[in-house]
């Protein structure tokens, strides 16, 4: 396994909980749409086990033609001890990245696509919708849909409805017009549903469709194949 060390070039502050820090590219690093990785702070790999406390799932929110590693994370007040490190660490300091992989890479079939999303799940959606703009072969439309009872939606510069594109980006700020939405959105019996946020929040969303008639190879979600039968198994 290879372990990318490496730095920090910028931190952006995308509302007042939500951060963006564009790491470096090393050279020979590269990754798809969809991409999560294991972003790890120093010491992670100092004893004889890795200290899990300092390594996190982290999706990759850029494309590699934007020649920076986007990693979006929230960071409340109270938070776990990755979180506090990580708030205090500025440009220049070094993170380490592996292991990187896409579950939910943009599916080109022809269909419709709905990307569903939590918070800061929109950041894993970030670079399909991007990939899209620029290149929207065999796909009909993406419909994005977001929540964030916050109300401090993230990346509205390209979340933002483009009818000559075919893009649609909705947002909701509590549960029952999300659900509202979803609902409507499952009238579409064809459409490929992508779905990131909490385990919760996955399996309230399968269930909503599920009950409409959409079915599981429909749904794509950002976990590892072993994983998926724990959500899409309707037996
Ligand atoms: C494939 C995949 C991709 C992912 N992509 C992303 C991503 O792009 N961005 C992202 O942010 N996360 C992502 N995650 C989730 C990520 O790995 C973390 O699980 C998540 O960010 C929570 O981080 P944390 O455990 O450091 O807790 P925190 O975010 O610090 O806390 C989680 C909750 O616990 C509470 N809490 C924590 N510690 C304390 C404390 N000491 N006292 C009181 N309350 C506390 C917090 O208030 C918060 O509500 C991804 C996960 C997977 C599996």
């Amino acid at each position: 396994m290879q372990i990318y060390w490496t730095k920090i070039n910028k931190i952006i502050q995308e509302t007042p909980e939500i951060r963006t820090y564009l790491l470096e590219r090393p050279e020979d690093f590269t990754w798809v749409e969809g991409s999560h990785t294991h972003f790890a702070l120093e010491g992670f790999n100092a004893g004889d086990k890795p200290n899990r406390s300092l390594i996190r799932h982290m999706s990759i929110s850029t494309l590699p033609h934007e020649n920076a590693i986007g990693i979006t994370t929230r960071i409340r007040e109270q938070c776990s001890e990755f979180k506090a490190i990580l708030r205090n660490l500025g440009v220049g300091d070094e993170v380490a990245i592996f292991k990187t992989h896409s579950n939910v890479p943009l599916n080109r079939e022809d269909k419709n696509v709905y990307l569903l999303s939590s918070g800061v799940g929109l950041a894993t959606f970030r670079p399909l919708v991007l990939d899209y703009l620029e290149r929207p072969d065999h796909i009909n439309q993406i419909h994005s849909l977001n929540i964030d009872s916050s109300k401090n939606f993230l990346f509205t510069d390209i979340f933002k409805s483009a009818p000559d594109k075919k893009f649609t980006a909705q947002f909701a700020d509590n549960r029952k017009d999300y659900y509202e939405e979803v609902k409507k959105l499952a009238a579409d019996k064809d459409g490929l549903f992508y779905i990131v946020g909490s385990d919760e929040f996955l399996l309230q969303n399968i269930e909503v469709l599920r009950e409409r008639g959409i079915k599981p190879e429909q749904m794509m979600l950002d976990k590892h194949e072993q994983q998926l039968p724990n959500f899409l198994s309707f037996e």
